[in-house]
């Protein structure tokens, strides 16, 4: 099916605030992010979750196709996000629902149909691979902490073992792979403790896959997003990051995705996922979620999917959501989670994380 970013464009007319704001609210547009396990198998030393959730339940996929089969009708683009825990850990379901959604798209003659899968790689072979590109789940998000040792201190398994060489070898077989649309994102993590590995790491991601157009790059701070190991995460300075980033992105120059220095007015701003009404998390065991990080808030625990594909939403919550878009904040818009101080006169708009209501 055609390329989402091409498929997408909007009438040039609109500036790019505008337009950021037209695609949050396009009505036939739907972007779906599952939660195929909330397991994972790996042990991130910073990792926020709590694996609390297993496998989702044979009721749930169905009405995961069911709310696909409903809202099918009025959509031009569909799109599913894969997301965990691990959710190559669950490739069974993933490739269940994806090749549902791909049949039920071609014979509803939808424009576009597509799907990004958040992994650590670690257990994508060659044979998943082709199984997933056959139902159009193209695109990866694979994550790197640096070079061998640094990935491997904080990236091990459930036995305490380092996954570099698996990982690398995974992006190996992908440059090999002959599919020519693959979209790899390497996303590299950026900490106080991995400066120097994330220069050895920048050094052999351009000699290996800076020559292949499918590979691209997303420099990604690490922040305390909380979870049972906070205690023992640190974070880089604001400061610092400008320069490291500075440094990897002439490290990787000519790669996708880095920093460019575009003024600001002729970018697209920012708007996250969980702003948009045309973007719904459905967890593990059903529940509807809007972000992706703060699953423990009781804010983020919108609603809940029913088997007929219809949903329960507690429209209360919804609001502190969506707040973005009704005072076209791009602050809010890029990151609703958090209540900014000068909302403090909006209470009555606001739903007030957990911590704040105590
Ligand atoms: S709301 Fe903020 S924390 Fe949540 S997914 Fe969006 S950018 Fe990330």
């Amino acid at each position: 099916m055609s390329n989402l970013a091409a498929a997408t464009e909007a009438p040039g007319s609109l500036d790019p605030a505008s337009l950021a704001i037209a695609h949050a609210l396009a009505p036939n547009t739907l972007s779906l992010i599952l939660l195929p396990t909330e397991k994972c198998n790996l042990r991130c030393s910073y990792c926020y979750e709590t694996f609390e959730h297993g496998r989702m339940s044979d009721e749930t996929i169905q009405a995961v196709k069911n709310l696909i089969d409903l809202r099918l009708p009025k959509l031009d683009y569909l799109t599913l996000g894969w997301f965990g825990g691990e959710p190559l850990v669950a490739s069974d379901i993933l490739l269940d629902i994806a090749g549902y959604a791909l049949r039920r798209c071609r014979e509803e003659g939808v424009q576009y149909f597509g799907g990004e899968i958040t992994t650590n790689a670690a257990l994508l072979t060659s044979d998943l691979l082709e199984k997933l590109v056959a139902v159009e789940q193209k695109k990866f998000q694979i994550s790197l902490d640096g070079w061998r040792e640094g990935h491997d201190r904080t990236r091990r398994n459930g036995a305490g073992a380092g996954t570099f060489d698996t990982v690398w070898n995974v992006l190996k077989m992908l440059r090999e792979s002959p599919y020519p649309d693959l979209d790899v994102i390497l996303r590299i993590h950026l900490m106080p403790e991995n400066r120097d590995s994330i220069r050895e790491l920048a050094r052999n991601i351009k000699a290996e896959f800076g020559a292949d157009p499918r590979f691209g790059i997303y420099l990604k701070a690490i922040e305390n997003l909380g979870g049972p190991q906070s205690g023992a995460i640190t974070s880089l300075e604001h400061a610092e990051r400008g320069a490291i980033v500075t440094e990897m992105a002439g490290l990787l120059s000519g790669m996708r995705g880095l920093p460019d220095a575009k003024p600001a007015s002729d970018k697209a701003p920012k708007v996250c996922y969980a702003a948009k009404p045309n973007n719904l998390i459905v967890r593990a065991n059903g529940r509807i979620a809007k972000c992706t990080v703060a699953f423990e808030d009781a804010k983020n625990d919108i609603g809940q999917l029913r088997l007929d594909g219809t949903l329960q939403i507690d429209n209360a919550k919804l609001v502190h959501w969506f707040r973005g878009l009704h005072s076209r904040d791009f602050g809010i818009l890029a990151c609703p989670v958090w209540i900014r101080p000068y909302e403090a006169n909006s209470a009555k708009r606001v739903i007030p994380i957990a911590a704040e209501v105590a």
